[in-house]
C-alpha cells in the first residue's frame, strides 16, 4: 500500500440518512475532491482537503471506530480508485464496505473495488443536476452485473421532467427498479426538501406498483441546517 488517500474531514459515526440503508448507523469516510460539479452538491466542502493518510494509517483509524459498516463517500471516492484498492482489498474482510459514487468513472481498477466492497450505491447524475461528467452506463450495468442485490441507483429530482428521463432508463432495464430511489432536491444552501409533496404526489403517480421508492434525507431532519459531520 503506498498512495496516500485524500479525506474532507475526520471520520465520523452517523446514522444513514439516504437510500435503503436509512437509519442504520455507520462510519463515515469522506474522500476530498470530485470533478462533477452538480450544481445542487450539498458537499462542496468536500473539495478542501483535510488530510493525507498512507492506507495503513487510515485503516488504524478506521479501526479504532469499531464500526462494521463504513461508508465511503465524498467527494468522488472512485477518483482516488487506485489509493483506495489496496485498501479495501486488505480489510474487505474486516469490515462491510459501502461505497457511493457518481459512477462517472470506468476502469480495470474501478471494477475490482466494486468487486470487493459489499455494497455499492450509484448516485445516478440526471440532467437537471448540469453535472460536468455523465454516470457512465457501462459502470451500472456492471455494478448490476457484480452486486445483484447489494446496490442502489439514486436519482436526485429537481424538476418534474426528471421523473420522464428515469422513466426512460427505467423501461430500458426494468430489473434496475427495485433498487432506484428517487430523492427530492435540497436546497444546497437552506438544506431543505424542494417541492417534495408535488414530487411525491408525481411519484405516487408515475411509479405506482413499480417497485421504485421515495425517500428523504433523514440526516437533514434530524440535524436541520448542519452541513458537516452527520
Ligand atoms: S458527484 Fe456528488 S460530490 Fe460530486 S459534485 Fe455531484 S453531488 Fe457533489
Amino acid at each position: 500500500m503506498s498512495q496516500k488517500i485524500r479525506l474532507a474531514e475526520r471520520p465520523y459515526v452517523s446514522i444513514q440518512g439516504e437510500g435503503v440503508h436509512t437509519g442504520r448507523s455507520m462510519l463515515f469516510v469522506r474522500l476530498s475532491g470530485c470533478r462533477t460539479s452538480c450544481w445542487w452538491c450539498d458537499t462542496r466542502y468536500a473539495q478542501e482537503l483535510w488530510q493525507t493518510f498512507d492506507p495503513e494509517t487510515l485503516w488504524k483509524l478506521i479501526e479504532g471506530f469499531n464500526c462494521k459498516d463504513v461508508w465511503l463517500t465524498g467527494g468522488e471516492p472512485l477518483d482516488q480508485a487506485d489509493a483506495l484498492l489496496p485498501l479495501i482489498e486488505a480489510t474487505h474482510c474486516n469490515v462491510n464496505w459501502y461505497l457511493c459514487t457518481s459512477g462517472t468513472t470506468f476502469s480495470d481498477t474501478v471494477l475490482k473495488l466494486v468487486d470487493n466492497v459489499w455494497w455499492v450505491t450509484i448516485d445516478y447524475k440526471l440532467r437537471s443536476a448540469l453535472a460536468k461528467q455523465a454516470t457512465d452506463l457501462r459502470f451500472v450495468n456492471s455494478v448490476a452485473a457484480k452486486k445483484g442485490s447489494q446496490m442502489e441507483i439514486k436519482f436526485v429530482v429537481g424538476r418534474v421532467e426528471d421523473f420522464t428521463e428515469i422513466q426512460e432508463l427505467l423501461n430500458g432495464r426494468p430489473d434496475f427498479r427495485e433498487h432506484a430511489v428517487i430523492q427530492p432536491m435540497y436546497d444546497p444552501v437552506t438544506m431543505k426538501p424542494l417541492q417534495t409533496k408535488v414530487f411525491a404526489e408525481h411519484f405516487i403517480r408515475e411509479f405506482r406498483n413499480s417497485g421504485v421508492r421515495f425517500m428523504l434525507q433523514q440526516h437533514k431532519h434530524i440535524w436541520p441546517g448542519v452541513k458537516r459531520g452527520v
